[in-house]
């Protein structure tokens, strides 16, 4: 079964209570087909391509986070970013991030799970919302950094 099937994505925003919109299952088919969270410019260089506007994109993005269907996350550059929060096949468990320093590409460190539990035990942590390495990454290490 494709992740990005369109019905499939008409069903997850419907079962989330919301209209299914093209805007939306567009919006959605983005985030399905990225390993990393995309910004609102991304979704809406996307959807402009598609005839809507940024308004557009952006009302859509939120009404996503809303219902739980999409994570909003925050890396340290007061820049939004947006992901599947998915209960897809592997799920797209809460993660760590890495921002690379140099060029700003942020990348999905999936396969490490965020230690919610054993950091929220301790005192001084209320809640855990986000774990974030930053560093250069590979690609910019090669160009000689
Ligand atoms: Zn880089
Ligand atoms: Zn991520």
């Amino acid at each position: 079964m494709a992740l990005t099937d369109k019905n499939q994505l008409r069903q997850t925003i419907r079962n989330a209570g919301l209209r299914a919109t093209p805007a939306r299952i567009e919006t959605l088919e983005l985030l399905h087909g990225v390993k990393y969270p995309v910004t609102h410019a991304d979704v809406a260089h996307h959807l402009s391509g598609l005839g809507f506007d940024q308004a557009t994109a952006y009302r859509n993005l939120n009404d996503l986070v809303v219902v739980g269907i999409v994570r909003r996350t925050e890396l340290g550059d007061h820049v939004w970013r947006f992901e599947l929060v998915g209960n897809e096949d592997p799920p797209h468990h809460p993660h760590p991030h890495f921002l690379c320093v140099d060029c700003g590409d942020v990348s999905c460190l999936s396969e490490i799970p965020l230690p919610k539990a054993s950091l929220d035990s301790i005192d001084q942590i209320h809640e855990v919302t986000e774990i974030l390495l930053r560093g250069y990454c590979r690609k910019c290490k090669l160009n000689g950094i």
